[in-house]
Parts: structure tokens; C-alpha cells; sequence
């Protein structure tokens, strides 16, 4: 029951029209209470593995591709399901066998209680190291289906003010001019591009932008600058140029050379690559000025909240981003926005078979649904 019908009932109640099992049967979650509410069963784990049809062929620095694959997954107990979702970019080793592989194994059978997820998830963690993803599709169906048993959206039970949403950024490639400036176009909705540098016509791209729209940008280049000069160099041209911050500037082994540039750089330099998980945001803590968290590199929603507290701890920036992933995993993400600098959530927007909605863009920020859960709809 959400709070308009929370207040409904109340109205009713005040009134005096609705007395003992009636107003029992019509308020299940409020008469008999959190105490007493009657929840039985175990958790039943589902998973389908599909593939993502991309728009776009997707071009970063090293590498171009027209499918993503992901595992689809649903966890239901007490008659409601929760959704989530693995998605696996090939440069970061699941796929759908692997993800496959390690939800055959999993017994979540063995747990009475959705709430109790620190327990699940510790098992989870603890099953096999490594398969981020695999345990973030399990992590989101889990966050999903709490949210969906108590009737909110999960950043309300995270406290969060879906207001402090800050502007989520749309993605342009790699590509010729003619192709930048049909994206410029698409991008429309958005405040904020996030453009992808990284080869030798870098210049020649932030011009064409700028050429079409004045809107602030910002920069990744997934780690193709081998050269810190060149770096530094770039980073003053591309602050003039409206540039706000850049993400994963040189390759990740190239420590000192990325802790260098933070201190001298004019924008923020934010570790991408360089930081999936928690034990890796330790070690690059000196090296840049902020991360970028995404649920398939860290885990999940339970990891990715320790990620942040633990990034603002040591003063640094921190952005939300994604992989190509259906509106599942992407609303995951968002339900964590508010308390983050910098969103990049466009990855359902560059797919063409999703099979879910879920949030919109308002006014360039997530609009976060005021909808039970993640806040999704399976179509
Ligand atoms: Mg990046």
C-alpha cells in the first residue's frame, strides 16, 4: 500500500465506515503490522539468458560491437517477483555461460526471508570470487523484490530524495561527423553528453559538438592516452572548451602517471576501469579525484552503496554509470542517484529490444517512478 492509498484507507477508517475484517481485509499490510504480517515460502530464483540488440554499432577506443549479451533474472517469494538483470560487455570476462554457470549453483532456496540480505548476499559474495555481474542480477532482483513486499520504491528506503537527482548524461561514439551530429540531435532530452575520446581526431569531435550545441560535456577515454603531457595538455584545452570532467584519461596500470594528472588537471579525473570494486576504489584513492560505480563491475546495489560512502570518506567525486543494459538494471542504478555527482544511465536508450520500462528523463535528470521496488514494468 503506498501513502495516497495508506491515506485513503486512514480517511475511511476516520469516517467510521469501514469496521474490524473489513478494514483488516482492505489495509493487509497495515492491520496486521510488520510484526504480524503473515509471510511464508522461500525464495525461488529464475534466470533467462538473452542479448541486447544495440541501435548503434558501440565504438570505444579498443573495440566496436552490435549485441550485448545479459542473463536476465527473477527471484519471487510469497507470489511477487523481483527483477534483475546481468549484463556482460565482452572486455570484462562473464558471459552468458559463466553468469549461467554460477546461478545454477547458487541455493537460494535455503533463506525464508527476503529481508534478511546482508545474509543472502553474504552467501552470494562468498559462493565464488569474482562474477560481478552474476551476483549484481541477483543483488537487483532482491532490492526489487523488498521494495516491491513493503510497497516503495527502494530510494525511498534508502532515505533518498528522488528530487537531488542530479543531470544524467547521453552518450556520443566514436564516429563521423555526419553520425555526431544525427546523436547531438537525439540527444535532445539531455543536459549533459558524455563524449567518447580516445584517438587521433579528438579535437576534431569536441568541435563538431561544439559546432552544434553549447551544452556542457563530458569526456571518456576509456584509457586511450598513453602520454601524461598529451593528457594534461588536453585536459586545459577541453576545460575551455566546456569540458566538466574526464573520465579514465590513461591506461589503468599507468598509476603514477593518473595520480599525477589528478593533481595537476583542471577537472576532476575519474578512475573507471581502474575502479570495479571496493578493494580496487582502496587502492586508487590517491590516484584520482573521483569513480565511477557501475552494479555490474561492483556487484551490485549493496556494494555500490558502501562504494559511495566510502569515495565521499576520502573527499572524492563520484558518477553512476552502466553498461548496454535494459531498463532494469539502469533503474537499479538510479534508485542510488541522488547521492551522486554525475549520472550516466543511457545504456536502455541504446538498445532497440528492451524488455522492460522504466524510468524517463525530465528536464535532463532521472525522473525517479514513484512506483513499488525498482520501479519497473515488464513489457
Ligand atoms: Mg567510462
Amino acid at each position: 500500500m503506498n501513502k495516497r492509498e495508506f491515506l485513503k484507507y486512514s480517511t475511511f477508517l476516520i469516517g467510521g465506515t469501514m469496521i474490524g475484517t473489513q478494514a483488516e481485509a482492505a489495509m493487509p499490510f497495515f492491520t496486521t503490522g510488520r510484526g504480524k504480517r503473515k509471510r511464508s515460502g522461500r525464495l525461488t530464483l529464475r534466470f533467462t539468458p538473452y542479448t541486447l540488440q544495440l541501435k548503434h554499432v558501440f565504438t570505444l577506443a579498443t573495440s566496436s560491437r552490435t549485441t550485448t549479451p545479459v542473463v536476465l533474472t527473477e527471484i519471487e517469494y510469497d507470489g511477487v517477483t523481483g527483477y534483475g538483470e546481468a549484463s556482460m560487455p565482452p572486455y570484462l570476462g562473464e558471459s552468458h555461460e559463466s553468469v549461467s554457470a554460477f546461478l545454477s549453483r547458487l541455493d537460494l532456496a535455503q533463506f525464508s526471508d527476503p529481508f534478511m540480505l546482508v545474509d543472502i548476499l553474504e552467501y552470494v559474495e562468498n559462493l565464488m570470487p569474482g562474477n560481478p555481474a552474476a551476483k549484481a542480477s541477483v543483488d537487483i532482483a532482491l532490492h526489487d523484490l523488498i521494495g516491491k513486499l513493503v510497497g516503495e520504491p527502494f530510494y525511498r528506503l534508502f532515505g533518498l530524495n528522488p528530487a537531488r537527482a542530479p543531470l544524467t548524461s547521453f552518450t556520443i561514439g566514436l564516429d563521423t561527423p555526419e553520425v555526431i551530429r544525427q546523436k547531438v540531435l537525439e540527444a535532445e532530452p539531455y543536459k549533459l553528453l558524455k563524449v567518447k575520446l580516445g584517438r587521433d581526431n579528438d579535437r576534431e569531435m569536441i568541435e563538431v559538438i561544439r559546432s552544434l550545441t553549447d551544452k556542457p560535456l563530458c569526456a571518456d577515454v576509456n584509457q586511450g592516452w598513453k602520454d601524461r603531457n598529451h593528457a594534461l595538455e588536453m585536459a586545459w584545452w577541453l576545460k575551455e572548451k566546456g569540458v566538466v570532467f574526464l573520465e579514465q584519461p590513461m591506461p589503468k596500470e599507468m598509476k603514477d602517471d593518473n595520480a599525477w594528472l589528478s593533481s595537476e588537471s583542471p577537472i576532476p579525473i575519474i578512475g573507471d576501469e581502474a575502479v570495479r570494486n571496493i578493494p580496487e576504489l582502496m587502492s586508487n584513492r590517491d590516484v584520482y579525484s573521483g569513480i565511477n560505480i557501475k552494479l555490474m563491475k561492483c556487484g551490485g546495489m549493496n556494494n555500490a552503496m558502501k562504494m559511495i560512502n566510502i569515495a565521499r570518506a576520502f573527499g572524492m567525486k563520484v558518477m553512476i554509470g552502466c553498461m548496454t543494459e535494459t531498463s532494469c538494471a539502469i533503474s537499479a542504478a538510479a534508485q542510488l542517484s541522488p547521492l551522486v555527482d554525475w549520472c550516466d544511465l543511457d545504456g536502455n536508450l541504446l538498445i532497440s529490444n528492451d524488455p522492460f520500462m522504466g524510468l524517463n528523463v525530465v528536464d535532463g535528470k532521472v525522473a525517479l517512478p514513484d512506483k513499488p521496488g525498482l520501479g519497473i514494468t515488464k513489457i
